[in-house]
C-alpha cells in the first residue's frame, strides 16, 4: 500500500475511525477521573459565591429571579468545565497524546478555543489487536506484533470490509472462512484497564 498518496491515506484513516470509534456518551463519561468531579464541585461552589458578590457590588443589581437563573446557568457551565478538563486529560492519555500539555492548554486558552483545538486534532484511539491484543493505531496497516491485517479487504472483490463482517457488504462473499480462529473484536484501549 506504499503507492497511496497522503490524501487517500487521510480519507482511509477517517473512514476507519468512523466505523470503529463509536463513542457512546455513557461510556465516555466513565473515563472522567474522580479528581475532575472534585474540581467540578470546587468550581461550582466558587462561582456560586462570586455571582452574588458581583451582584451586590453592582450599582443596579439584577432582580432576585434573574440572579437565580444566572446562578443555575453558570453552575451548569462550571461543572461541565471541570468534568471536561478531566475528560481531555484521560482521553489524551489513552490516545497517546501529551495529557499534561493538553490539560494545561484547555485550561489556559480562553473562550473554549483550547477544547475546540483538542477535539479537532486529537489522535485516533489506540485499539487492541483482534489477534494478539497488542496496541494498534488507525494509522497502522498491520499489527506490528503479529502481522494481523487491520484493513482487511474482501478476497473476492477487493473492497474494504470490517473485522466484524461475516459477509462482504459488496459481493456477499463468506468472509468467515478466511478468518483466523480466536479473533476478538476491535476494542479501544482504556487507561488503567488490564491489557
Ligand atoms: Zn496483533
Ligand atoms: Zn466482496
Amino acid at each position: 500500500m506504499s503507492d497511496m498518496n497522503p490524501l487517500t491515506e487521510k480519507v482511509r484513516v477517517v473512514r476507519w475511525r468512523m466505523s470503529n470509534e463509536k463513542l457512546r456518551f455513557s461510556e465516555e463519561l466513565r473515563i472522567i477521573p474522580g479528581w475532575a468531579y472534585g474540581l467540578a464541585i470546587l468550581l461550582l461552589v466558587g462561582i456560586e459565591i462570586v455571582v452574588p458578590i458581583m451582584r451586590a457590588r453592582h450599582a443596579h443589581p439584577m432582580p432576585l429571579a434573574a440572579l437565580i437563573v444566572v446562578m443555575v446557568l453558570v453552575g451548569i457551565l462550571f461543572v461541565a468545565l471541570g468534568l471536561l478538563i478531566g475528560y481531555v486529560n484521560r482521553d489524551a492519555k489513552r490516545r497517546g497524546m501529551n495529557a499534561t500539555l493538553w490539560t494545561i492548554m484547555v485550561i489556559l486558552i480562553p473562550n473554549a478555543i483550547g477544547y475546540i483545538l483538542y477535539f479537532l486534532v486529537r489522535e485516533p484511539l489506540v485499539f487492541n489487536c483482534p489477534q494478539c491484543g497488542g496496541a494498534v493505531s488507525a494509522r497502522f496497516n498491520f499489527c506490528p506484533k503479529c502481522k494481523y491485517n487491520l484493513h482487511p479487504a474482501c478476497p473476492e472483490c477487493k473492497n474494504a470490509v470490517r473485522t466484524e463482517d461475516r459477509y462482504c457488504p459488496n459481493c456477499a462473499h463468506d468472509l468467515s472462512a478466511d478468518r483466523p480462529a480466536g479473533e476478538r473484536p476491535l476494542t479501544p484501549v482504556t487507561p488503567g484497564a488490564p491489557a
